[in-house]
């Protein structure tokens, strides 16, 4: 199994190396000839939504990503990443790859609560620890569309087919329970 992660802006770095602790390789997309290599799965990681979605497009990654998600590819997506599969942004006209349906806030939480560490239940795995950093979350989810996490009143987690995505950052605490759930997709997916 080899993962592709997103490594034009923002937290890729942590990614990686919850991967290479689960003993999982993994490539960088950083422009479009490394679209070319084989892998099973993308990871689209926190960072600054606007700037990954420009830089997407600029480099020509933008339309190759959204056919492989649209074309049943897992993905895992963190934060910015999370902007970037929503269908709506409440509060940002920009249009990203609009493959999970749900609509996000972005920077909900607003200045004072920018960044905080909790922990609560996340569907099938238990509680686990999550960290918010100027964080979206998820103000409606389509039907077909599985909640798998809340903090307070808020959507915080979803899965909708093979899309995991998640206003967290799971590649920010030791847990690695979340990464080894999307593997699970991704086996599922390759069978
Ligand atoms: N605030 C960022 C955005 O709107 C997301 C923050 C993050 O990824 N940690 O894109």
């Amino acid at each position: 199994m080899r993962i592709a992660v997103l490594a034009v802006q923002g937290a890729f770095a942590e990614h990686e190396k919850m991967l290479t602790n689960l003993d999982v390789s993994y490539i960088e997309l950083r422009k479009k000839e490394d679209l070319q290599q084989d892998y099973d799965a993308l990871i689209l990681p926190g960072g600054e939504s606007t700037v990954q979605g420009k830089l997407l497009k600029e480099l020509d990654l933008f339309d190759p990503i959204r056919q492989q998600i649209q074309g049943g590819m897992p993905v895992l997506a963190t934060c910015a990443g999370l902007i970037l599969l929503a269908d709506k942004v409440e509060n940002d006209e920009r249009e990203y790859l609009k493959t999970l349906p749900v609509t996000v806030k972005r920077n909900a939480y607003g200045r004072q609560l920018g960044s905080f560490h909790t922990e609560q239940e996340f569907q099938g795995i238990g509680v686990v620890p999550m960290t918010f950093i100027r964080a979206p979350y998820i103000a409606e989810a389509e039907v077909g569309v599985d909640i798998l996490a809340k903090e307070k009143e808020h959507i915080v987690a979803v899965r909708y087919q093979n899309q995991l995505a998640m206003s967290f950052h799971p590649e920010l605490d030791e847990d690695e329970r979340i990464h080894k759930y999307f593997l699970d997709i991704v086996i599922g997916y390759n069978k």
